[in-house]
């Protein structure tokens, strides 16, 4: 697909190491499928935990200098290279789509997002500081600064191919960090490219380095990155199963850990929500990306006395989304990211049947391909189901009904996870005992989109650690050193 893109040379299928573009040690190639199409789309260097040595030593290397940099250095070069995503907006949101299933216009957002994490650290950091202590004796002066970890390595996912990756590597190379990046094995080629316009940014050799690999290899990339000193922290966005693979790996050498993980965010709708608007928070909450998001929500709650309203509403506004080949424009749904997750839904729903539920809408096969899910509302849930307890990447909405406000806010925080909810009520006393009770770390009241490069981002229980994004985002790429001087 080079023929449909303006600038031809952002499609990279090497790796990036030490500001050269290298095959893999091995010189082995993998091949990544654009699921709209269900067929090949690149072959791309499959990387082991052999180039990722080679990456953590060109990356300790430049920590070097980079280090000392001044903060008004590194933000030039991350405001230039926001400049640059947004001038490459359509050509990276295509190649986002092509290899993810994005639909396009969610694609050429998500660039503006991931622009948007690079300006704001690149602001953030110049009036980033320490602060002075009030001194406990005389002839002292306290103070604490603040100082760059060192070596970052991030695994990042591939549901946001290029903002989860902003929003790490903004930060890290704001503070003056360096990084190793595994992308996720179904979306280097995103990886690569935005990588490919921080080198015309000016990002130093060595100072972001991206390894792509095979799923086969993800295992041992991650352990490599978590048992080497050098490396002094791991950021992580995916699954709480490998997040806590990765937590106990990085024990061995203590390192700084920050874990963006599953989700299972429950959408509350009481009897007092304005109606439409509620239907309206949930489709956009629900069905971005095609229901594969980490704050998508995952059990819906609808009070008895609006509940069939709701359904109906619900249903006539679902039946309208158009599913589609995501790089084309006018699709609100794409496919899923292959067709292995259309299988595992898909047993899900089946399962969910089988127990009792009822398809409102959907729960067919989807005739568009094999990596495409039909929307699909299911009404008579158990909370033995499936589709009630796991998260469900995809694009289906379990509603079920409930009576008061204790009651419903015992379901929703009855779970290990604890990322987003969502509450929909024109109460406020009510809006605020939910915005205080609800478990999560972050809470949409009559909203269904939340997230900004401005707010804190990021789970409790079992669904993280640590917070990106605001003015805190900094914070976990830094080390904070208690200097006291005496003899003054
Ligand atoms: P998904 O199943 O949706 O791909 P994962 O959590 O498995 O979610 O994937 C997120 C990222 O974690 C990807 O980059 C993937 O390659 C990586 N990954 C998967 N398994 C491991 C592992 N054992 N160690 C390190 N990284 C892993």
């Amino acid at each position: 697909f080079k023929g449909l893109l303006r600038r031809p040379d952002l499609i990279q299928s090497q790796g990036y190491i030490g500001g050269r573009w290298l095959n893999a040690l091995s010189g082995k190639t993998y091949t990544i499928i654009d699921p709209s199409l269900d067929a090949p789309l690149a072959d791309v260097a499959a990387m082991t935990a052999d180039d990722t040595n080679v990456a953590i030593e060109a990356a300790d290397e430049a920590f070097q200098q980079w280090r000392n940099t001044t903060p008004n250095h590194r933000a030039a070069i991350l405001q230039k290279w926001d400049r640059l995503l947004r001038e490459n907006e359509a050509d990276l949101g295509l190649i986002m789509s092509k290899e993810s299933g994005k639909p396009i216009a969610e694609a050429i957002g998500e660039v503006s997002y991931a622009a948007d994490y690079l300006k704001f650290f690149g602001h953030e950091c110049l009036r980033y500081e320490g602060f002075m202590i009030p001194s406990h004796a005389h002839g002292r002066k306290m103070m604490a600064i603040r100082q760059p970890v060192g070596v970052c390595a991030m695994i990042t996912p591939w549901n946001f191919p290029i903002g989860m990756l902003a929003r790490k590597v903004g930060p890290a190379l704001a503070a003056g960090c360096t990084a190793v990046v595994k992308p996720a094995e179904s979306t280097p080629l995103s990886a690569l490219a935005f990588a490919k316009l921080g080198e015309e940014a000016g990002v130093p050799a060595g100072v972001m380095n991206i390894v792509p690999s095979a799923r086969e290899a993800a295992s041992e990339i991650g352990r490599t990155l978590s048992v080497t000193p050098t490396v002094r922290k791991l950021t992580f966005t995916g699954s709480t199963v490998v997040g806590k693979i990765l937590t106990e790996q990085c024990a061995s050498t203590l390192k700084k850990v920050s874990m963006e993980l599953g989700g299972l965010a429950p959408f509350i709708v009481f009897d007092d929500a304005d109606i439409p608007a509620a239907v309206e928070g949930l489709v956009q909450a629900k069905f971005r990306n095609t229901g594969q998001t980490c704050v998508c929500p995952n059990r819906v709650y609808v009070q008895a006395g609006s509940f069939d309203e709701f359904s109906k509403q619900l249903v006539k506004r679902v039946s309208e989304l158009k599913q589609g080949v995501a790089h084309q424009r006018g699709f609100d749904l794409g496919p899923l990211i292959n067709s292995g997750a259309v299988e595992k839904l898909t047993a899900v729903v089946e399962e969910a049947i089988e127990l009792g539920a009822k398809p409102l809408l959907g729960a067919t096969k989807n005739p568009l391909g094999p990596a495409y899910m039909t929307p699909t509302i299911l009404t008579n849930i158990s909370t033995n189901m499936r589709v009630a307890k796991e998260e469900c990447f995809g694009p289906i909405v379990a509603l079920q009904k409930f009576e008061t406000e204790e009651e419903v806010l015992k379901a929703a925080n009855n779970t290990e996870m604890g990322l987003a909810a969502y509450a929909f009520t024109q109460d406020l006393g009510r809006a605020w005992r939910m915005s205080e009770q609800l478990e999560a770390g972050m809470v949409g009241l009559n909203v269904g989109l939340i997230s900004a490069v401005q707010a804190p981002f990021g789970g409790i229980k079992q669904s993280g650690l640590g917070r990106e994004g605001s003015i805190i985002g900094m914070d976990d790429y830094t080390e904070l050193k208690y200097v006291c001087m005496g003899g003054l």
